[in-house]
This record gives structure tokens, sequence and C-alpha cells, in this order.
């Protein structure tokens, strides 16, 4: 870190969607987003992933990207938090329900109601593989799951409202992300984001913070609304990507990494924000 960015007083937080965001739609490859990456890196900013991934598929990505920061795993309902990263006084309240209890909700309200639908526990590794397309280890990495279950949607739109209501109804809630639902306990992206940028203010008091979010889809809408500056990624799906906010919202022109690259260069290169250690 050079002296003069060691000494300002401003540190940057960014927390990010991997797929269609960080990684490519179709090829899931970062590369494009090298350049601001390694800013990232030399200046120790914390890049935190926010994913509907499990920690096990994470795990690959924080090697790869050479991160040591926290992962927020399963749309906000998992986390793990590298050891002695925040001080003790920052705690976390998670909404999370064990995996087991969802799958008990779950097959009550499906039996109940005849919904044609598989989750990722009834389809097994072949069936995800199937669904999915992923190879076997890729399968069993997505089925390692502590506290949601994705749910294959075989039945109509129509039927997936009332679906979803009775997890409601249950407290759980519904995610949907293409042709899966995930299903989870009350918490979020959102949730897990400002919890995170608690800790962070506790880890450096005194510190003017900034955060950033970078998403494309539905389910970041809330951690976008959250942070300082809100970068929407143009996404693969035909949601409108409104959002409610006061804060600054950037829509670089290009999807995946490309756009994540783009943005977070103009955010770096007009501030000269550091990672704070
Ligand atoms: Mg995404």
């Amino acid at each position: 870190m050079n002296k003069i960015l060691s000494e300002t007083n401003n540190h940057l937080i960014v927390f990010s969607d991997l797929d269609g965001s960080l990684l490519d739609h179709d090829s899931y490859d970062w590369q494009a987003a090298r350049p601001a990456l390694e800013i990232i890196r030399d200046r120790d900013i914390p890049l935190v992933l926010v994913s509907s991934k499990t920690i096990a598929e994470l795990d690959a990505y924080r090697a790869q990207l050479e991160l040591r920061h926290p992962v927020v795993a399963e749309n906000g309902a998992a986390m793990h938090i590298p050891d002695d990263y925040f001080p003790r006084s920052a705690t976390f309240s998670s909404g999370a329900m064990r995996r087991a209890q969802l799958q008990l909700a779950y097959t009550e309200v499906k039996m109940a109601n005849a919904f044609n639908c598989e989750a990722f526990y009834e389809l097994g590794v072949a069936g995800i593989m199937r669904a999915t397309g992923l190879t076997e280890q890729q399968a069993i990495h997505a089925n390692e799951r502590s506290a949601s279950e994705p749910i294959l949607w075989l039945d109509s739109d129509d039927r997936a409202a009332q679906f979803e209501q009775q997890m409601n109804v249950r407290g759980l809630r519904c995610i949907r992300g293409g042709r899966f639902l995930h299903l989870m306990g009350d918490t979020g992206k959102a949730a897990v984001v400002r919890e995170l940028m608690d800790a962070y203010a506790r880890k450096w008091p005194g510190k003017a913070l900034t955060s950033v979010s970078l998403g494309d889809g539905p389910n970041d809408l809330g951690m976008l609304a959250m942070t300082d500056i809100a970068v929407i990624i143009p996404g693969k799906h035909e949601h409108r990507m409104n959002l409610q906010t006061e804060n600054r919202i950037l829509r670089p022109a290009s999807p995946g990494p490309v756009g994540w690259n783009e943005a977070m260069l103009a955010v770096l290169t007009e501030q000269k924000y550091d990672g704070g250690e």
C-alpha cells in the first residue's frame, strides 16, 4: 500500500454478487474484472462475496481470487468469517433456519397441495446434475447446504405464488431464481450486509466507511439499497431492477465482469479509498 493511500481515512468495503455480476453468466469467468480486482487487492479493500452458492462452492472462488474476507452464502442463510477477522463485540443474529426444518415444512406443504416440484434433497446428486448441468463434484458441493433448500419448480406460476404464501405463513421465505425457488428462513442478503457493515464499523472505529454493492438480480435489490453506492449490473433476465434508494446508483453498460470492472474502476479512481490495514 503506498503512503498517500495509507493516510486516507476513507475505507471502502465491497459486497458483490457472483453469478452474472463478478462471474460471466454463461462461462463463470471473472478475468475481465482483473484490473479492478488487482487494485482492490493492492489496497487491501475488503471484497465480500454475497451469493446464492454454498460455502463449499464459494471456497473455490475465494482461493482463485485470493480473498481473505467473509463470504455470504445461500442468499444470506450461511456465512463464513475468517478467525479473528472481527472484534469479539461484533455479533450476528441470523434468521437462518436449519435445512432439516425447512425440509419438514416443505414436505407438509407439498403433500397437502400436491405441488409438482422437487427439492434438492429429493433430487439427490444425480437429479441435481440433470437439473443444473453441473458435474458430479459440483453437484455435491451445491448440495452441501446448511440453511436453504433449492426447489425445482415444475408447477404453474400461480401455484408457485400459493406455495410462497404458505411458506410465508410459516415464517419462511422463498427467493425466486431461474427455475429454482430457494426456501430459507427469515434472512437475506440485505440483513447480512447490514450486520457486516456494523461489524466493520467496530473493526475500524472512527474511520469513515463507504460501502458499495454490485448485483444483477432481483434478489440483490435489498443489498443494493443498503450500501452508499449501488452498482446495477445489466442482467440476463426479464425483471426490472427498480431500486428505491437516495444513494448513488451506477449502471455500467456491459453485463458480468466487464461491467463490474468498469464500475469499480470508476469508484476506485475517483477517491483515495483504502482497505484499512
Ligand atoms: Mg446474480
